[in-house]
């Protein structure tokens, strides 16, 4: 399809999918408009000025070359050669993923990667209106409505297709729902994640390996840690949402650190703020969403987590919906309308992300469980040699 400026293509959500494929869009001459729900975090800050990060692979990577922003995020990007396995007894063992530092992932910053993708988005000539969540769309008369969150001002616009890159609680896809049978699954982990931070050692460097992403396992629940640039690491832990030890067995701050002291005594003095670490940060749910369509016609189709939000024990959400970008992107440029475009982008996309979704699944038992078995850690190293 040629691009056809009098026909603006709308993209829901700025977030890593949306300012991505809006840079591609508006790079091949779309007419690009992109509503995101959250302020401008280059006005605002990011996420309460937390560091959160994510672990970008060699998938996330090729899509981001194949953008051009290799070099803007690889400036910010710290290498991970592989697990650094801490076991209860304390100690501590590298698992490398690869032979050597040609096979290895990296930790971003979700915050600064997001700028960095917005700014591109921009350049490229795409229009970001920030403070406007989609808030319901007429698919007939192809017109969407936005609203501002804060003054509670609306506003309706037309739209020649509408692309849902916003997330796993899309606007888009509850738009979709009374009009499509998306054959819509979700389902809830279970476990859910509290994040702490192990902030830089007195000398101002790193206080534990920085090339690395650090698991704590003990069995059912987990601690990992990954680097930043600024020589801290953000650590999650991964813990059920009931049952022993769980989030609800840990009501207060005193449990939380006798459960630490305990299971995590390694790490508890690297975590000097965790009491107000513990006491500020929420305790977010995990799931799997799945779908049997991702499009309705030439009008919509969902990409990124609103088609396809998976557990992170991967670390392949943001590379998975990156892929879903350059897939769509070329899509679009080589079909004769976006309904051959949605179609083909969707049979293409969707074995990969159910594919990676069970993959993530199965992580989690290996991270938590596996990785300190000496059976396990024997078979690996005969298969790397
Ligand atoms: P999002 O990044 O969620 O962006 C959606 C955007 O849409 C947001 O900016 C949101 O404000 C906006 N929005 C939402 N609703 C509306 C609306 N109604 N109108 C307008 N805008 C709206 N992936 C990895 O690859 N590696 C990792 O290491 C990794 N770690 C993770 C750790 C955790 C704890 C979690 C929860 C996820 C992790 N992920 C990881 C997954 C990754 O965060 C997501 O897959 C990725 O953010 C998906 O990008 P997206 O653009 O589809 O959605």
């Amino acid at each position: 399809m040629q691009p056809k400026p009098q026909h603006p293509i709308t993209i829901a959500g700025a977030g890593l999918a949306g300012a991505l494929l809006a840079t591609l869009l508006a790079r091949r001459g779309w007419a690009v408009e992109v509503f995101e729900k959250r302020p401008d975090p280059r006005r605002k800050g990011y996420e309460g000025g937390r560091s959160i990060n994510l672990a970008l692979a060699e998938r996330g990577l090729d899509a981001l070359r194949q953008a051009g922003l290799q070099d803007v995020v690889m400036a910010q990007a710290v290498m991970m050669r592989g697990r650094m396995v801490h076991p209860l007894g304390g100690g501590e063992q590298l698992q490398r993923y690869g032979r050597d530092d040609s096979e290895v992932i990296w930790s971003v910053h979700r915050g600064r990667l997001n700028i960095a993708l917005l700014d591109a988005a921009e350049a490229a000539g795409a229009k970001i209106h920030f403070s406007h969540r989609l808030d319901g769309v007429d698919f007939d008369a192809r017109r969407a409505r936005f609203v501002n969150d804060h003054d509670r001002t609306a506003r309706e616009l037309d739209f020649e297709a509408l692309l849902g890159c916003d997330g796993a609680g899309s606007g888009v896809r509850e738009a979709l729902r009374p009009r499509l049978a998306l054959g819509e699954r979700f389902e809830p982990l279970g476990h859910g994640y509290k994040e702490l931070e192990i902030p830089p050692a007195a000398d101002g460097g790193f206080r534990i390996e920085p090339n690395a992403l650090h698991i704590w396992p003990r069995g059912g629940y987990m601690c990992i840690a990954l680097p930043n640039t600024e020589k801290t690491f953000t650590v999650t832990l991964f813990l059920p949402m009931q049952g022993e030890p769980s989030f609800a067995t840990l009501p207060d701050l005193a449990a939380a650190r006798d459960f630490f002291a305990r299971d995590f005594a390694d790490a508890l003095p690297l975590l000097p703020e965790f009491d107000a670490d513990w006491t500020d940060n929420p305790v977010s749910g995990l799931g799997t969403l799945s779908l049997q369509r991702w499009h309705l016609d030439g009008r919509a189709v969902l990409l990124g987590d609103a088609a396809h939000a998976m557990v992170p024990f991967h670390g392949q959400g943001m590379n998975c919906a990156f892929e879903d970008c350059i897939a769509l992107d070329r899509h679009i440029a080589s079909s004769a309308d976006f309904e051959t475009a949605f179609a083909g982008f969707e049979a293409e996309r969707r074995p990969n992300a159910d594919a990676i979704q069970a993959m993530a699944l199965e992580n989690y038992v290996e991270m938590r469980d596996r990785v300190d078995d000496a059976d396990y850690l024997l078979q690996r190293q005969l298969e790397v040699k």
